[in-house]
């Protein structure tokens, strides 16, 4: 996964557990170089802050090759803030930001949609295709309108909280502070 900021430790447990699970061989890196990233079979962008890793993803030059790989069909999943940065639409916090979004999905999003009234709390979630999942939400966006080739896997209230372009994810929430490897386990099946 990128490493340039964000939940990076915990994501790397989380896909070695998930990679146990499925009794599956690999390893979880830490992708901080271009080089790495052209090793890599699949890509999880995590949470964070995302005009902090959206100027780090340009300054440590690894934009652009995520744009390519993920042109060439590698699994990409963001998350919280890496979820942001993978949706072509952004709210006015986002503008305001100078955050630069990879574009990649169908997606528009709200930034820090929870605001400061519950700015982190927990849901039970129904997701197609894996199932229920406790859901960490910490400062989450909220995943406003998909269009196009992008559909929604989940929803709480009116908010989309997980959506799937093909080989892209994209999720509000963390999947990696969950007991459950759910999330990961199914991204794995992506790649
Ligand atoms: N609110 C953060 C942002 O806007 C995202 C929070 C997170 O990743 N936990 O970038």
């Amino acid at each position: 996964m990128t490493a340039v900021q964000g939940d990076v430790s915990e994501h790397l447990g989380a896909v070695e557990e998930a990679l146990r699970d499925l009794g599956l061989s690999g390893h979880a890196v830490a992708v901080r170089r271009p080089a790495t990233l052209e090793e890599v079979d699949a890509l999880i962008v995590p949470g964070g802050e995302s005009t902090t890793i959206s100027k780090l993803l340009h300054e440590f030059d690894l934009a652009d090759g995520i744009l390519r790989r993920a042109s060439e069909g590698m699994p990409l999943m963001g998350t919280c803030a890496g979820c942001i940065l993978l949706a072509k639409e952004g709210d006015a916090q986002v503008r305001a930001t100078d955050t630069r979004l990879l574009g990649l999905m169908d997606m528009a999003v709200d930034r820090n949609a929870y605001g400061g009234q519950q700015e982190s709390f927990e849901a039970a979630l129904e997701l197609d295709e894996i199932g229920t999942v406790e859901g960490v939400f910490i400062r989450a966006p909220a995943i406003r309108r998909v269009w196009g080739a992008c559909r929604p896997l989940g929803r709480l209230d009116e908010a989309i909280v997980m959506a799937r372009q093909n080989h892209l994810v994209a999720l509000t929430f963390h999947p990696e502070l969950s007991p459950s490897t759910g999330v990961h386990r199914y991204f794995l099946g992506l790649v």
